[in-house]
């Protein structure tokens, strides 16, 4: 089974269209990777190679069958290889949103830098077996004739063969994928494209937690929890919730390659396409805002989209998508990546499905209509808990899931109220976007007790409304680090 059916054929990168107060286009992005490149090429990709390296991380060595040299590396070689992060070894996986991933047989077209120890990495990568390439809306021979413009700009032309061969190259490849018309024309897919796309693999769990790191400032983490709740209101079982003790550490730091404004690094079990881990970065290259501000990057929205990648969402590859979150690209003082789109909406329900609609309550008990909204003025209703169950591994650390049943609950507003070790005396309390299955008679919390000892639950209906009067209690058994 191929693997990566559904891998935008663009280059993965979150990249900064508007940096260093530049009115930046994208043809200027366009202008200095082609500038910076060490080389650029096409061609067919004859092998991936994956590794551990020195710092433990897995690499992939790529072989090229090359079809043209643009920009010139080593001297008109038949064969390239290069390095991209990511890779799977035995049954270890890892992907960056970051870096491009190759498949053996694919054509493609690749910039490629130089590593400090000598040997090539690849920086972008264009899919040649598309009509356009979506980034930069342009047509493959557009495009081409645009690398060539840049590179007679600086003084590097592309030498009359390698053109010449650059042009069969693509003639050639666009037959083979059947992407050229009769007529030679290149022909567009003018149907309507599904504005998402997978990385791969998915969470198998819908109880995602993220740690936030002591390098985030104060003023990101009310953004980051707005990020966050995009995707746990969008209409699936999937919630990411905090945990100091998760291992996918969200946090501010350096990321190498220019333009790039957040990573996601998501590791998974190959064998299974189950993500396991990730870890998100914003890059501390750039001044980060969290209100409207133009001369800033919005944490929120670009928190937003990688914790799209987190979740296994890539980037959509069709120009016309350019209005969604998972979209590659954003621009200084742009805010609309808060939210999530129709498309981003549409990708994550398709990969874990929509939350059952809310259950009719029994009809011998009477109970008010669900979900009554709490009006502002006004208590909530007082929830009345019937029972509950638990279930998960009870010791400190570790996910126990709470599912209460009753009546009253307000689907807009529940909250689960949880006092014991780790908890403040206001207790820990879980909130509605993090709640699962929720409706007027049943809700389910995933928590995670930082302590042992006795815990106790309560229910209400907002942070105001009143507690409910029965308690469920358990207790935790303390797990001792070793
Ligand atoms: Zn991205």
């Amino acid at each position: 089974m191929k693997r990566y059916l559904f891998l935008p054929q663009a280059a993965c990168a979150f990249f900064a269209l508007c940096s260093f107060g530049f009115a930046a286009t994208k043809e200027i992005d366009l202008k200095r990777d082609v500038r910076t490149a060490k080389a650029v090429v096409m061609g067919d990709v004859d092998r991936v190679y994956s590794y551990y390296g020195e710092d433990g991380e897995i690499y992939s060595d790529v072989t090229l069958r090359i079809g043209a040299t643009l920009k010139q590396g080593p001297e008109a070689p038949s064969s390239l290889s290069f390095t991209a992060p990511g890779g799977e070894v035995g049954d270890v996986g890892v992907l960056f949103s970051t870096a491009p991933h190759f498949d053996a047989g694919e054509p493609v077209l690749v910039f490629l830098d130089e590593a400090a120890n000598g040997s090539l990495v690849a920086t972008a990568k264009y899919a040649m077996n598309q009509g356009r390439v979506a980034e930069f809306d342009l047509s493959l021979l557009e495009l081409l004739l645009q690398i060539r413009q840049e590179l007679r700009e600086i003084d590097q032309p592309i030498r009359d063969s390698e053109w010449e061969r650059s042009s069969s190259f693509l003639s050639r490849t666009l037959l083979r994928v059947g992407r050229l018309s009769a007529s030679g024309e290149i022909s567009r897919n003018l149907g309507t494209p599904q504005c998402y796309a997978f990385m791969g693999p998915k969470w198998r769990t819908s109880a995602v937690t993220y740690k936030l790191d002591a390098s985030l400032p104060a003023n990101f983490l009310p953004a980051i929890a707005s990020s966050v709740a995009s995707w746990n209101t969008a209409g699936t079982p999937l919630r990411l919730n905090v945990n100091p003790f998760s291992a996918n550490v969200i946090s501010l730091g350096y990321i190498a390659g220019s333009g790039i404004l957040g990573q996601t690094r998501v590791s998974y079990i190959p064998s299974t396409q189950t993500i396991v881990s990730f870890n998100l970065v914003f890059n501390r290259s750039f001044t980060w805002g969290t209100a409207d501000e133009t001369n800033k990057f919005d944490v929120q929205s670009v928190g937003t989209h990688e914790f799209g990648h987190s979740i296994g969402l890539d980037h959509p590859s069709d120009s016309s998508c350019s209005e969604q979150t998972m979209w590659a690209s954003a621009a200084m003082g742009e805010l609309k990546k808060r939210s999530i789109e129709a498309g981003d909406t549409a990708g994550i329900l398709s990969v874990y499905g929509a939350v059952a609609a809310p259950s009719a309550p029994p009809p011998s008990t009477p109970v008010p209509p669900p979900s009554a909204p709490s009006t502002p003025g006004q208590a909530p209703p007082t929830p009345s808990f019937g029972a509950m169950s638990i279930s998960g591994v009870m010791a400190s650390s570790q996910p126990i899931t709470l599912q209460a049943t009753g009546t009253n609950f307000v689907t807009t507003s529940l909250q689960f109220v949880i006092r014991g070790a780790g908890c403040a005396t206001s207790g820990c309390v879980i909130t509605t976007p993090s709640l699962q299955g929720l409706s007027a008679t049943s809700a389910t919390a995933v928590f995670v007790p930082r302590g042992g000892g006795a815990f106790t639950v309560t229910l209400r209906n907002s942070s105001v409304g009143t507690q409910s009067d029965s308690a469920f209690r358990f207790t935790v058994a303390v797990v001792q680090r070793r």
